[in-house]
Protein backbone atom coordinates (compact mmCIF):
# COMPACT_ATOMS: atom_id res chain seq x y z
CA UNK A 1 0.00 0.00 0.00
CA UNK A 2 1.33 3.37 -0.71
CA UNK A 3 0.80 6.18 1.76
CA UNK A 4 -0.56 9.10 0.29
CA UNK A 5 0.75 12.92 1.05
CA UNK A 6 -1.30 14.12 3.42
CA UNK A 7 -1.31 16.10 6.38
CA UNK A 8 0.61 14.62 9.50
CA UNK A 9 0.23 15.27 13.06
CA UNK A 10 3.60 15.28 14.10
CA UNK A 11 3.94 19.09 15.48
CA UNK A 12 8.13 18.87 15.47
CA UNK A 13 8.09 18.52 11.68
CA UNK A 14 5.78 21.36 10.71
CA UNK A 15 6.17 25.40 10.77
CA UNK A 16 3.53 27.95 10.09
CA UNK A 17 4.17 30.91 8.21
CA UNK A 18 1.93 33.81 7.95
CA UNK A 19 1.33 35.69 4.73
CA UNK A 20 4.71 37.89 3.76
CA UNK A 21 6.40 36.19 6.21
CA UNK A 22 10.16 35.33 5.01
CA UNK A 23 11.29 31.42 5.86
CA UNK A 24 14.51 32.37 4.80
CA UNK A 25 16.55 34.94 2.87
CA UNK A 26 19.52 34.88 0.77
CA UNK A 27 22.97 34.33 2.11
CA UNK A 28 21.58 32.86 5.18
CA UNK A 29 22.67 29.87 6.73
CA UNK A 30 20.28 26.97 6.91
CA UNK A 31 20.11 23.20 7.14
CA UNK A 32 16.33 22.38 6.59
CA UNK A 33 14.50 21.54 3.76
CA UNK A 34 10.65 22.48 3.39
CA UNK A 35 7.29 19.89 1.88
CA UNK A 36 4.30 22.75 1.59
CA UNK A 37 1.86 21.17 3.24
CA UNK A 38 -0.97 23.72 2.87
CA UNK A 39 -0.70 27.58 1.49
CA UNK A 40 1.69 28.78 -1.13
CA UNK A 41 5.47 29.86 -1.32
CA UNK A 42 7.20 32.41 -3.85
CA UNK A 43 10.92 31.39 -4.35
CA UNK A 44 12.99 34.80 -5.40
CA UNK A 45 16.33 35.21 -6.32
CA UNK A 46 18.60 38.29 -7.22
CA UNK A 47 20.80 38.83 -10.24
CA UNK A 48 22.37 42.29 -10.95
CA UNK A 49 20.49 43.49 -8.02
CA UNK A 50 17.12 43.02 -9.33
CA UNK A 51 14.83 40.46 -7.37
CA UNK A 52 13.40 37.61 -9.79
CA UNK A 53 10.51 35.51 -9.04
CA UNK A 54 11.36 32.07 -10.16
CA UNK A 55 8.04 30.31 -9.32
CA UNK A 56 5.10 29.69 -7.23
CA UNK A 57 4.78 26.62 -4.85
CA UNK A 58 2.02 24.69 -3.81
CA UNK A 59 0.87 21.65 -1.61
CA UNK A 60 3.34 18.52 -2.16
CA UNK A 61 6.48 21.05 -3.74
CA UNK A 62 9.91 20.73 -1.78
CA UNK A 63 12.20 23.81 -1.59
CA UNK A 64 15.08 24.74 0.41
CA UNK A 65 16.76 21.73 -0.73
CA UNK A 66 20.48 22.68 -1.49
CA UNK A 67 20.67 23.57 2.33
CA UNK A 68 20.59 19.91 2.77
CA UNK A 69 23.80 19.37 1.23
CA UNK A 70 27.49 20.67 1.94
CA UNK A 71 27.13 24.24 1.67
CA UNK A 72 24.36 25.44 3.89
CA UNK A 73 24.08 29.29 2.82
CA UNK A 74 20.46 29.64 0.97
CA UNK A 75 20.80 30.89 -2.95
CA UNK A 76 17.21 32.25 -2.91
CA UNK A 77 14.36 33.83 -0.33
CA UNK A 78 11.18 32.18 0.07
CA UNK A 79 8.64 34.41 0.97
CA UNK A 80 4.89 32.36 2.48
CA UNK A 81 2.09 34.13 -0.19
CA UNK A 82 -0.92 33.37 2.26
CA UNK A 83 -0.93 31.34 5.66
CA UNK A 84 1.20 28.17 4.80
CA UNK A 85 2.03 25.41 7.24
CA UNK A 86 5.43 23.53 6.36
CA UNK A 87 6.82 19.73 6.42
CA UNK A 88 10.00 20.37 7.82
CA UNK A 89 12.88 17.67 6.88
CA UNK A 90 16.05 18.40 9.07
CA UNK A 91 19.43 17.54 8.06
CA UNK A 92 19.89 14.47 9.58
CA UNK A 93 16.91 12.68 8.26
CA UNK A 94 18.59 13.39 4.85
CA UNK A 95 22.25 12.97 5.65
CA UNK A 96 20.93 9.37 7.67
CA UNK A 97 18.95 8.66 3.47
CA UNK A 98 22.40 9.59 1.99
CA UNK A 99 24.89 7.77 4.40
CA UNK A 100 22.56 4.98 3.13
CA UNK A 101 22.34 4.98 -0.42
CA UNK A 102 24.21 3.70 -2.93
CA UNK A 103 27.23 5.31 -3.25
CA UNK A 104 27.18 5.89 -7.25
CA UNK A 105 23.45 7.74 -6.47
CA UNK A 106 25.16 9.55 -3.54
CA UNK A 107 27.98 10.95 -6.27
CA UNK A 108 25.22 11.88 -8.92
CA UNK A 109 23.29 13.60 -6.40
CA UNK A 110 25.95 15.34 -5.37
CA UNK A 111 27.56 16.80 -8.19
CA UNK A 112 23.79 17.71 -9.34
CA UNK A 113 22.79 20.01 -6.54
CA UNK A 114 26.50 21.04 -6.78
CA UNK A 115 26.09 22.37 -10.47
CA UNK A 116 22.38 23.80 -9.55
CA UNK A 117 23.26 25.93 -6.93
CA UNK A 118 25.93 26.94 -9.63
CA UNK A 119 24.13 27.97 -12.16
CA UNK A 120 21.72 29.44 -10.22
CA UNK A 121 24.23 31.72 -9.36
CA UNK A 122 25.80 32.49 -12.10
CA UNK A 123 22.67 33.06 -14.20
CA UNK A 124 20.81 34.36 -11.27
CA UNK A 125 18.09 31.85 -11.08
CA UNK A 126 18.01 30.95 -14.46
CA UNK A 127 17.87 26.99 -14.04
CA UNK A 128 14.43 26.94 -11.96
CA UNK A 129 14.43 25.65 -8.78
CA UNK A 130 11.27 22.93 -10.12
CA UNK A 131 11.49 20.51 -12.82
CA UNK A 132 8.44 19.19 -12.32
CA UNK A 133 8.69 15.91 -14.82
CA UNK A 134 10.18 14.65 -10.94
CA UNK A 135 6.37 14.70 -9.92
CA UNK A 136 6.59 10.74 -8.97
CA UNK A 137 9.96 10.47 -7.49
CA UNK A 138 9.27 13.28 -5.44
CA UNK A 139 6.08 11.77 -4.49
CA UNK A 140 8.28 8.97 -3.41
CA UNK A 141 11.28 10.57 -1.86
CA UNK A 142 8.59 13.02 0.41
CA UNK A 143 6.57 9.68 1.27
CA UNK A 144 9.79 8.33 2.77
CA UNK A 145 10.47 11.64 4.89
CA UNK A 146 7.06 11.78 6.26
CA UNK A 147 7.24 8.10 7.18
CA UNK A 148 10.12 8.59 9.06
CA UNK A 149 9.48 11.49 10.93
CA UNK A 150 5.90 9.86 12.11
CA UNK A 151 7.90 6.90 12.68
CA UNK A 152 9.83 8.21 15.35
CA UNK A 153 7.01 9.01 17.23
CA UNK A 154 4.91 6.30 16.76
CA UNK A 155 6.41 4.29 19.53
CA UNK A 156 5.50 7.11 22.36
CA UNK A 157 2.02 7.13 21.03
CA UNK A 158 1.84 3.79 21.19
CA UNK A 159 0.52 3.33 17.37
CA UNK A 160 2.19 -0.42 16.89
CA UNK A 161 0.77 -3.84 17.46
CA UNK A 162 1.88 -7.22 16.69
CA UNK A 163 -0.73 -9.70 15.12
CA UNK A 164 -0.28 -13.20 15.13
CA UNK A 165 -0.63 -15.83 12.33
CA UNK A 166 -0.73 -19.59 13.48
CA UNK A 167 1.76 -21.97 12.00
CA UNK A 168 0.21 -25.10 11.54
CA UNK A 169 1.26 -28.69 11.46
CA UNK A 170 0.13 -30.30 8.05
CA UNK A 171 -0.57 -33.76 9.56
CA UNK A 172 -3.21 -32.60 12.30
CA UNK A 173 -3.87 -28.78 11.42
CA UNK A 174 -2.20 -28.16 15.24
CA UNK A 175 -0.78 -24.61 15.91
CA UNK A 176 3.01 -25.45 16.57
CA UNK A 177 3.59 -21.36 16.54
CA UNK A 178 3.36 -18.33 15.47
CA UNK A 179 4.62 -15.66 13.86
CA UNK A 180 4.47 -12.02 15.26
CA UNK A 181 3.76 -9.59 12.55
CA UNK A 182 4.10 -6.01 13.11
CA UNK A 183 1.47 -3.23 12.30
CA UNK A 184 1.29 0.50 12.74
CA UNK A 185 -2.13 2.40 12.38
CA UNK A 186 -1.25 5.88 11.53
CA UNK A 187 -3.17 8.70 12.94
CA UNK A 188 -3.92 10.01 9.63
CA UNK A 189 -3.23 7.24 6.96
CA UNK A 190 -4.73 4.00 8.94
CA UNK A 191 -3.12 1.05 8.60
CA UNK A 192 0.41 1.37 7.21
CA UNK A 193 1.99 -1.75 5.70
CA UNK A 194 4.96 -3.19 6.96
CA UNK A 195 6.45 -3.85 3.16
CA UNK A 196 6.32 0.24 3.39
CA UNK A 197 7.17 1.27 6.78
CA UNK A 198 9.74 -1.82 7.47
CA UNK A 199 12.61 -0.97 5.07
CA UNK A 200 12.53 3.13 5.84
CA UNK A 201 12.90 2.30 9.90
CA UNK A 202 15.88 -0.54 8.79
CA UNK A 203 17.35 2.59 6.83
CA UNK A 204 17.06 5.11 9.21
CA UNK A 205 17.98 3.19 12.04
CA UNK A 206 14.35 2.89 14.18
CA UNK A 207 13.78 -0.49 13.61
CA UNK A 208 16.19 -0.81 16.92
CA UNK A 209 14.28 0.24 19.08
CA UNK A 210 11.00 -0.74 17.71
CA UNK A 211 12.46 -3.55 17.68
CA UNK A 212 12.75 -3.58 21.43
CA UNK A 213 9.67 -3.54 21.85
CA UNK A 214 8.68 -6.19 19.09
CA UNK A 215 10.91 -8.66 21.70
CA UNK A 216 8.88 -7.47 25.25
CA UNK A 217 5.61 -7.79 23.71
CA UNK A 218 6.00 -10.81 21.35
CA UNK A 219 7.87 -12.87 24.41
CA UNK A 220 4.76 -11.71 26.66
CA UNK A 221 2.53 -13.06 24.03
CA UNK A 222 3.86 -16.06 23.69
CA UNK A 223 4.02 -16.49 27.68
CA UNK A 224 0.37 -15.81 27.63
CA UNK A 225 -0.40 -18.05 25.02
CA UNK A 226 1.74 -20.75 26.88
CA UNK A 227 -0.34 -19.96 30.09
CA UNK A 228 -3.81 -20.37 27.95
CA UNK A 229 -2.99 -23.88 27.43
CA UNK A 230 -1.47 -23.82 23.87
CA UNK A 231 2.17 -24.94 23.86
CA UNK A 232 3.36 -22.70 21.53
CA UNK A 233 6.25 -20.93 19.95
CA UNK A 234 6.19 -17.28 18.99
CA UNK A 235 8.54 -16.09 16.19
CA UNK A 236 9.71 -12.62 15.30
CA UNK A 237 11.65 -11.07 12.35
CA UNK A 238 14.67 -9.52 12.66
CA UNK A 239 16.64 -7.36 10.60
CA UNK A 240 19.95 -6.53 9.60
CA UNK A 241 20.18 -3.17 11.28
CA UNK A 242 19.34 -5.11 15.04
CA UNK A 243 22.32 -7.49 14.37
CA UNK A 244 24.61 -5.12 15.59
CA UNK A 245 22.68 -3.97 18.76
CA UNK A 246 24.40 -4.42 21.54
CA UNK A 247 21.63 -4.10 23.52
CA UNK A 248 19.39 -7.28 21.20
CA UNK A 249 20.63 -10.61 23.98
CA UNK A 250 19.80 -8.13 27.22
CA UNK A 251 16.62 -7.24 25.83
CA UNK A 252 15.86 -10.62 24.91
CA UNK A 253 17.25 -12.14 27.91
CA UNK A 254 15.12 -9.41 30.59
CA UNK A 255 11.76 -10.29 28.45
CA UNK A 256 12.09 -14.28 28.71
CA UNK A 257 12.84 -13.36 32.70
CA UNK A 258 10.35 -10.50 32.75
CA UNK A 259 7.86 -12.78 31.10
CA UNK A 260 8.83 -16.04 32.65
CA UNK A 261 9.03 -17.58 28.98
CA UNK A 262 11.42 -20.73 28.22
CA UNK A 263 13.92 -20.11 25.48
CA UNK A 264 12.87 -22.16 23.08
CA UNK A 265 9.37 -20.83 23.04
CA UNK A 266 10.95 -17.95 20.99
CA UNK A 267 11.98 -18.19 17.63
CA UNK A 268 14.11 -15.52 15.22
CA UNK A 269 13.27 -15.57 11.65
CA UNK A 270 15.93 -13.55 9.45
CA UNK A 271 16.07 -13.75 5.69
CA UNK A 272 17.88 -16.24 3.87
CA UNK A 273 19.01 -13.28 1.36
CA UNK A 274 20.48 -11.14 4.71
CA UNK A 275 22.12 -14.82 5.36
CA UNK A 276 23.72 -14.57 2.18
CA UNK A 277 24.73 -10.79 2.51
CA UNK A 278 26.88 -11.41 5.46
CA UNK A 279 27.26 -15.17 5.94
CA UNK A 280 30.05 -14.62 9.04
CA UNK A 281 27.71 -11.95 10.87
CA UNK A 282 24.87 -14.47 10.60
CA UNK A 283 26.89 -17.55 11.90
CA UNK A 284 27.54 -15.49 14.74
CA UNK A 285 24.47 -14.17 15.18
CA UNK A 286 22.90 -17.50 14.87
CA UNK A 287 25.31 -19.18 17.35
CA UNK A 288 24.77 -16.66 20.10
CA UNK A 289 21.12 -17.63 19.72
CA UNK A 290 21.34 -21.22 20.05
CA UNK A 291 23.46 -20.73 23.19
CA UNK A 292 20.93 -19.07 24.48
CA UNK A 293 18.62 -21.70 23.34
CA UNK A 294 16.19 -19.23 21.63
CA UNK A 295 15.34 -20.86 18.08
CA UNK A 296 16.24 -19.91 14.61
CA UNK A 297 14.30 -19.82 11.22
CA UNK A 298 15.62 -19.09 8.02
CA UNK A 299 13.00 -17.17 6.19
CA UNK A 300 12.08 -16.47 2.85
CA UNK A 301 13.95 -19.65 1.95
CA UNK A 302 14.42 -20.01 -1.89
CA UNK A 303 14.53 -16.11 -2.57
CA UNK A 304 18.26 -15.60 -1.52
CA UNK A 305 20.69 -17.26 -4.18
CA UNK A 306 22.09 -19.15 -2.29
CA UNK A 307 23.16 -22.96 -2.35
CA UNK A 308 22.00 -25.61 -0.01
CA UNK A 309 25.39 -26.80 1.15
CA UNK A 310 25.41 -23.44 3.39
CA UNK A 311 22.68 -25.14 6.01
CA UNK A 312 24.63 -27.29 7.78
CA UNK A 313 26.81 -24.37 8.56
CA UNK A 314 24.13 -22.42 10.56
CA UNK A 315 22.36 -23.63 13.68
CA UNK A 316 19.22 -23.48 12.14
CA UNK A 317 15.75 -24.69 13.41
CA UNK A 318 13.22 -24.32 10.60
CA UNK A 319 13.48 -23.36 7.11
CA UNK A 320 10.49 -21.30 5.81
CA UNK A 321 9.57 -21.97 2.38
CA UNK A 322 8.81 -18.68 0.56
CA UNK A 323 5.26 -18.04 -1.10
CA UNK A 324 7.39 -17.53 -4.73
CA UNK A 325 9.11 -20.71 -4.25
CA UNK A 326 5.53 -22.51 -3.66
CA UNK A 327 3.75 -20.68 -6.38
CA UNK A 328 3.43 -23.19 -8.71
CA UNK A 329 4.25 -26.19 -7.22
CA UNK A 330 0.73 -27.53 -8.18
CA UNK A 331 1.17 -27.60 -11.72
CA UNK A 332 4.96 -27.55 -12.83
CA UNK A 333 6.68 -30.88 -12.05
CA UNK A 334 10.06 -29.18 -11.68
CA UNK A 335 8.71 -27.31 -8.72
CA UNK A 336 7.18 -29.88 -7.11
CA UNK A 337 10.40 -31.86 -7.19
CA UNK A 338 12.87 -28.85 -6.06
CA UNK A 339 9.90 -28.76 -2.95
CA UNK A 340 10.74 -32.53 -2.61
CA UNK A 341 14.32 -32.47 -2.49
CA UNK A 342 14.54 -29.59 0.35
CA UNK A 343 12.39 -31.42 2.37
CA UNK A 344 14.61 -34.38 2.06
CA UNK A 345 17.33 -32.65 2.64
CA UNK A 346 16.10 -30.25 5.49
CA UNK A 347 14.60 -33.78 7.10
CA UNK A 348 17.92 -35.17 6.90
CA UNK A 349 19.56 -32.41 8.54
CA UNK A 350 16.87 -32.18 11.06
CA UNK A 351 15.60 -28.75 9.78
CA UNK A 352 11.72 -28.32 10.20
CA UNK A 353 10.16 -27.22 7.44
CA UNK A 354 7.31 -24.62 7.13
CA UNK A 355 5.64 -23.91 3.98
CA UNK A 356 4.81 -20.10 3.80
CA UNK A 357 1.58 -18.32 1.70
CA UNK A 358 -0.56 -21.21 2.03
CA UNK A 359 -3.97 -20.67 0.49
CA UNK A 360 -5.65 -24.10 -0.63
CA UNK A 361 -6.46 -26.61 0.74
CA UNK A 362 -4.71 -28.35 -2.45
CA UNK A 363 -1.67 -26.44 -1.79
CA UNK A 364 -1.43 -27.93 1.79
CA UNK A 365 -2.37 -31.45 0.33
CA UNK A 366 0.09 -31.59 -1.74
CA UNK A 367 3.18 -29.81 0.81
CA UNK A 368 1.99 -33.22 3.00
CA UNK A 369 2.41 -35.20 0.76
CA UNK A 370 6.08 -33.66 -0.67
CA UNK A 371 6.74 -34.01 3.49
CA UNK A 372 6.65 -30.25 4.40
CA UNK A 373 5.87 -30.10 8.22
CA UNK A 374 4.36 -27.19 9.12
CA UNK A 375 2.32 -24.37 6.66
CA UNK A 376 1.12 -20.88 7.33
CA UNK A 377 -1.05 -19.02 5.39
CA UNK A 378 -4.50 -17.09 4.57
CA UNK A 379 -6.02 -20.81 4.18
CA UNK A 380 -5.35 -21.52 7.92
CA UNK A 381 -6.07 -17.75 9.50
CA UNK A 382 -4.72 -14.40 8.35
CA UNK A 383 -2.73 -12.29 11.38
CA UNK A 384 -4.60 -11.36 13.96
CA UNK A 385 -4.34 -9.40 17.30
CA UNK A 386 -3.45 -11.46 20.43
CA UNK A 387 -6.77 -11.19 21.55
CA UNK A 388 -8.14 -12.62 18.52
CA UNK A 389 -5.86 -15.49 18.70
CA UNK A 390 -6.14 -16.15 22.69
CA UNK A 391 -10.09 -16.76 22.52
CA UNK A 392 -9.43 -19.07 19.53
CA UNK A 393 -6.85 -20.78 21.05
CA UNK A 394 -8.71 -21.46 24.14
CA UNK A 395 -11.56 -22.58 22.10
CA UNK A 396 -9.20 -25.12 20.53
P1 LIG B 1 7.31 -12.07 6.04
O1 LIG B 1 8.19 -12.21 7.24
O2 LIG B 1 7.59 -12.99 4.89
O3 LIG B 1 5.83 -12.23 6.59
C1 LIG B 1 4.82 -12.95 5.95
C2 LIG B 1 3.91 -12.02 5.19
O4 LIG B 1 3.04 -12.80 4.35
C3 LIG B 1 2.99 -11.22 6.10
O5 LIG B 1 2.76 -9.96 5.48
C4 LIG B 1 1.71 -12.04 6.08
O6 LIG B 1 0.56 -11.31 6.42
C5 LIG B 1 1.69 -12.49 4.63
N1 LIG B 1 0.89 -13.69 4.42
C6 LIG B 1 0.64 -14.70 5.29
N2 LIG B 1 -0.10 -15.64 4.74
C7 LIG B 1 -0.34 -15.27 3.46
C8 LIG B 1 -1.06 -15.86 2.37
O7 LIG B 1 -1.64 -16.95 2.46
N3 LIG B 1 -1.09 -15.18 1.19
C9 LIG B 1 -0.48 -13.97 1.07
N4 LIG B 1 -0.60 -13.34 -0.10
N5 LIG B 1 0.23 -13.38 2.06
C10 LIG B 1 0.31 -14.03 3.25
P2 LIG B 1 2.94 -8.62 6.29
O8 LIG B 1 2.43 -8.78 7.68
O9 LIG B 1 2.39 -7.56 5.43
O10 LIG B 1 4.51 -8.47 6.41
C11 LIG B 1 5.29 -8.23 5.30
C12 LIG B 1 6.75 -8.25 5.64
O11 LIG B 1 7.09 -7.16 6.51
C13 LIG B 1 7.18 -9.50 6.41
O12 LIG B 1 7.35 -10.55 5.49
C14 LIG B 1 8.47 -9.02 7.02
O13 LIG B 1 9.53 -9.04 6.06
C15 LIG B 1 8.17 -7.57 7.35
N6 LIG B 1 7.76 -7.50 8.77
C16 LIG B 1 6.55 -7.69 9.31
N7 LIG B 1 6.59 -7.58 10.65
C17 LIG B 1 7.88 -7.32 10.97
C18 LIG B 1 8.59 -7.11 12.20
O14 LIG B 1 8.04 -7.18 13.30
N8 LIG B 1 9.93 -6.84 12.11
C19 LIG B 1 10.59 -6.79 10.92
N9 LIG B 1 11.89 -6.55 10.93
N10 LIG B 1 9.97 -7.02 9.74
C20 LIG B 1 8.63 -7.27 9.77
CA1 LIG C 1 8.83 -13.78 8.55
CA1 LIG D 1 8.56 -14.91 4.80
Amino acid sequence: MIVPVGPVTSRRFTRKARTGEVLFDIGEPGSEAFIVAEGCVEIICEAAGQHRSLGRLGVNELFGEMALMGDHSRTARAVALEPTTLYVIPHDSFARCLADADPLLRYLLRLTMLRARASLREAGGSAGVMDRDLSGERGLAIQRLLIEQDLGEALEREEFDLHYQPIVRLADRVAQGYEALLRWRHPVHGAVSPAVFVPVAEASGQIVPIGHWIIDTAVAAASRLCTAGAPVSVSLNLSIRQFDDPQLFPTIEAALDRHRLAPGRLKLEITESLVMSDFKASQALLQRCKDHGVGLAIDDFGTGYSSLSYLHQLPVDTLKLDRSFLGDVLVNEASWKIVRAVANLARDLGVETVAEGVESAQQAAVLGELGIDCAQGFHYARPAPLATVLESAQAA
